[in-house]
């Protein structure tokens, strides 16, 4: 039996489809090897493909497993309807075999796919199947898509500056009685050791601490929807739903999406064009004119060059910088992965370009074996990989985390040997991708805070708030940052008027409800609140305040409950709605109303020396996920959404 983090719905890299069969099982292995066209027998399987696709039919929009641990609004499955849609007749039967065949063998020729893992008391084996995704691309506005890649570099500094600021971290997450970490035993435990090892006297004052001499390497996503301006009921603007700073992932299965939805819509680009063209009405008005002068498609995806070029610079620096001790034995980047893990080819289509690219190898370890299988020299910091006899392997110049984004990660618990191998990570002097400081930058919890007039700002200078924006509003860089948030609350002791006025319209009715998200201090898609829980978990963690003593609430005044410190509350964004057809190992899923969210990858080398200017730092490629309308949440990997990519106009 796998670690139960393996078992973790919520995980940023379990694929899950609940709605599994043996039945359907059965045909999932099938088509893993001859892409057959469903029998009729499979036609009975909710999911199955062609025939039932065009008529009315039900889709689940909760498609993970349940889990304990997962708040109930969003751990039940509710059934819905997909309404027959004249766009998608514009494709006709046969054409959506042979797409469906077209994008099954892509899958298979290049990597596209997600790892299966079948164990037995005996034995235990793997497949691999097409991954989660969307048969076609979404429209998405040209425009939103140059500003969200010119905002990378801008994000990525800030996630370095505020990693250096822990009076900042502090503040936010740890500030009064009632404050994220005491809520929040993760977090607090983050914050902990960010603490003892970057605050107090650090190296100065720990010898065995060489994480201030450690450069700090970010592999970020900023995910973002297309929200309808208010003003404007045709115009979509970006707005940020998070920022990842730790386990962005889906670089490699986005590049080959990409891949696969140019040669698709090129090669059909005939049979596409109504549906083609009547998305990208969706999103730019009903006047638009597709211009084939400057109609670009979907776009080159760079992200397999330039994540695997920023581990690269990072491992250099690295080997120049330690050049003095170096020794005969050679150097790694270390990843750090969950046991169990399924969402493999997108890790390795990294490990193979590190390789192929920059002749650097990879070592995979979780961070249960990292307890035994890495060890620290105390007087260098140099951190070494083992062997299976214990023989120092390999010098690690990056430590590069594809775990330990969730509690779940740590199964040994706030003690267990995971936190003492992240520990030991975290004081060598590796390159941590991310450190700890890049970590806490990512919580929600400073998403929040960084909206509060004036806190952005504090993060850069300002000869570069009034720096122009390259994202082609004619805007200062400020105004273009602050200008992709929502509106967030807090729930905290630090809640302010304008918090509570949010709070009061989220629990008034339906409607007032329907316009937020609650969301607590987790990763990997499946935590949040919406509509009527989102009302009800607040109702319940509230009350008026009786005492008109001037020194307590006013009489009638909201009293937050301290369960409430550790969740942020969020504007609710609305996509515009799509026609698509989502794909789940390898078969039609289903058809109808999706909507999107655009991630941008952005790569940063900091030197350990904050004085220093950044060593590398720009955006990094793409990624769209695309769900039904009516599915709350996100997450590819959690069972919510495809992969998909952007088709511009
Ligand atoms: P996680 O760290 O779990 O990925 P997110 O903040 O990305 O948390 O939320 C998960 C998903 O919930 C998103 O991918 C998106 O689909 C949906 N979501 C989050 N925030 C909003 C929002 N403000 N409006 C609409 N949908 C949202
Ligand atoms: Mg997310």
């Amino acid at each position: 039996m796998p670690h139960t983090f393996s078992q973790h719905t919520k995980n940023k890299t379990h694929y899950r489809n609940p709605s599994i069969s043996i039945v359907h099982l059965v045909i999932c292995c099938l088509s893993l090897f001859t892409f057959p066209l469903p029998s009729a027998s499979s036609l009975q399987v909710s999911v199955s493909p062609f025939t039932s696709i065009f008529t009315t039919r039900t889709v689940r929009t909760r498609l993970a497993f349940q889990n304990k641990s997962t708040p109930s609004s969003t751990s039940t499955s509710t059934s819905t309807t997909v309404i027959k849609s004249s766009i998608m007749d514009s494709i006709d039967k046969n054409l959506l075999s042979q797409l469906t065949n077209s994008a099954n063998s892509y899958a298979a020729a290049k990597g596209l796919q997600v790892e299966t893992k079948q164990t037995s008391s005996s034995n235990s084996s793997s497949s691999y199947q097409c991954a989660p995704i969307s048969l076609l691309p979404n429209a998405f506005p040209a425009k939103s898509f140059h500003n969200a890649k010119s905002l990378a570099p801008h994000f990525n500094t800030l996630v370095d500056r505020i990693s250096r600021d822990g009076d900042f971290l502090k503040d936010t997450l740890a500030g009064g009685e009632y404050s994220v970490i005491s809520k929040d035993e993760y977090t607090k435990k983050l914050l902990e050791l960010y603490e003892s090892i970057y605050m107090n006297d650090g190296y100065e004052g720990d010898k065995s601490n060489f994480a201030k001499i450690a450069d700090r390497l970010g592999i970020q996503r900023s995910d973002y929807m297309l929200n309808q301006n208010q003003n404007n009921s045709e115009d979509y603007e970006l707005k940020q739903v998070e920022l990842n700073t730790i386990a962005a992932s889906f670089a490699g299965l986005a590049v080959n999406v990409a891949g696969l939805h140019r040669m698709l819509t090129q090669r059909y680009s005939k049979e596409l064009k109504t549906l083609l063209d009547t998305n990208a009405m969706v999103v730019m008005g009903e006047s638009y004119e597709p211009d084939t002068n400057t109609n670009i498609g979907v776009p080159t995806n760079p992200a397999l060059d330039r994540i695997p070029l920023a581990m690269n610079v990072a491992h250099e620096r690295y080997s120049s910088r330690f050049d003095n001790d170096s020794n005969s034995i050679d150097k790694a980047i270390l990843f750090v992965v969950q046991e169990g893990e399924t969402n493999t080819v997108d890790q390795r289509m990294l490990e193979f370009q590190l390789w192929t690219n920059h002749q650097i190898p990879v070592v995979r370890m979780s961070f249960t074996a990292a307890k035994d299988g890495l060890i620290m020299d105390d007087t260098t910091g140099a951190l070494y990989t083992k062997n299976e006899n214990g023989k120092v392997q390999y010098e690690v110049t990056v430590v590069y985390f594809r775990a330990g984004y969730a509690p779940t990660d740590y199964p040994d618990g706030y003690n267990g040997m995971e936190w003492q191998a992240r520990e030991l990570m975290e004081r060598s002097r590796a390159t941590k991708c991310p450190s700890l400081g890049y970590h806490l930058a990512g919580t929600k919890k400073v998403q929040q805070e960084l909206a509060r007039p004036g806190v952005l700002e504090r993060f850069f200078t300002e000869e570069e708030r009034k720096m122009p924006s390259d994202g082609g509003g004619g805007e200062d860089r400020m105004t273009q940052m602050r200008g992709a948030f929502a509106g967030l609350y807090s729930l905290g002791e630090d809640a302010m008027e304008e918090d509570l006025a949010a709070i009061k319209e989220a629990i008034a009715d339906a409607e007032g409800s329907g316009r937020y998200v609650l969301k607590p201090q987790r990763e990997g898609g499946g935590y949040n609140y919406y509509g009527d829980d989102l009302a009800k978990k607040i109702k319940d963690n509230i009350s008026t305040s009786t005492s008109d003593n001037e020194n307590e609430n006013e009489n009638g005044a909201l009293v937050l409950g301290e369960d409430l410190a550790e969740f942020i509350l969020m504007q609710r964004l609305f996509p515009p709605k799509q026609e698509a057809v989502l794909l789940r190992a390898g078969l039609v899923e289903g058809t109808g109303e999706s909507i999107s969210e655009l991630g941008c990858f952005g790569t940063i080398l900091q030197s350990y020396d904050a004085s220093e200017e950044p060593i590398h730092n720009e955006y990094a490629g793409f990624l769209l996920r695309t769900k039904f309308s009516n599915v709350d949440e996100g997450g590819v990997a959690s069972g919510f959404a495809t992969l998909s990519s952007p088709y511009l106009c």
